[in-house]
């Protein structure tokens, strides 16, 4: 059933069951507590409608990639405080003003003058703690994509560490897309590695990795934040002019 904002409740109820079920079943597999594997809804191109109707299924972090698009539905959902949004999409440094108040996590901090960008901008926007953030890297090392490279990460995470304003949490990544789930698999146990690397789950608890293809797989390889987006909301409506 459509109800009258467009949203179909019933068939959303169905899909976070199976989400929610699918990360766990992926947990247990993997001898993994479930409760250490965390579901960020993808929220984008979705109308406020959605993400409401989803909190209502108890779903509380969402993920947005556009900034302009995530103030406005912080704003329209301005009414559910202990909903949390996260930035998971590329951030340029002019819009780190934007956000740093607003989000509950930043996945994607990529340059060391991007973190202190956002630093400065966190400093300043009367946080209640330091803000959560995570380094993304790109462990494909495909150029057209964003996230810093492997023998970057080193001087990124020390810089980040020093920023009285951010928290540093851990590592993501998109890695190039394969036909097959498994296929990411090598890329995930990259970032695991990266992790072990430059201080272990000490320093870097959190992985944030695996979307709708290739979740399980994302699991297995240590994923806390799997990305969903599809295979919650279903198919994004085209992106208006
Ligand atoms: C869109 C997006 C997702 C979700 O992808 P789905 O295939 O819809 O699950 C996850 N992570 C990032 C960075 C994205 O841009």
């Amino acid at each position: 059933m459509t109800d009258p904002t467009g949203v179909d409740r019933e068939q959303m109820a169905r899909r976070f069951a199976e989400q929610r079920a699918r990360l766990e079943r992926a947990a247990r597999d993997a001898g993994r507590d479930p409760a250490s594997v965390r579901l960020l809804a993808v929220s984008k191109t979705q109308p406020p409608e959605a993400l409401r109707a989803a909190y209502e299924l108890g779903q509380r972090d969402f993920g947005e990639n556009y900034v302009q698009e995530l103030l406005a539905k912080a704003e329209a959902l301005a009414d559910l405080p202990d909903l949390r949004f996260h930035l998971i999409g590329h951030l340029q440094r002019n819009k780190a003003r934007l956000v740093a108040g607003r989000v509950h996590m930043v996945h994607t901090i990529d340059s060391v003058r991007l973190a202190q960008e956002l630093g400065k901008r966190a400093a300043g926007a009367g946080r209640a703690g330091r803000l959560p953030v995570l380094v993304e890297v790109n462990v494909g090392g495909e150029p057209e994509k964003s996230g810093c490279a492997p023998d970057e990460l080193g001087p990124l995470l020390d810089a980040v560490e020093k920023d009285p304003a951010l928290h540093l949490r851990g590592l993501m990544t998109v890695p190039p897309a394969t036909e097959e789930a498994e296929g990411a698999r090598p890329f995930f146990d990259a970032l695991q590695g990266l992790r072990d690397r430059h201080g272990g789950v000490e320093r870097l608890p959190e992985l944030s990795m695996g979307m709708s293809h290739d979740a399980d797989v994302a699991v297995a390889a240590g994923a806390t934040w799997v990305r969903i987006g599809t295979a919650l909301f279903g198919p994004r409506p085209p992106k208006e002019p």
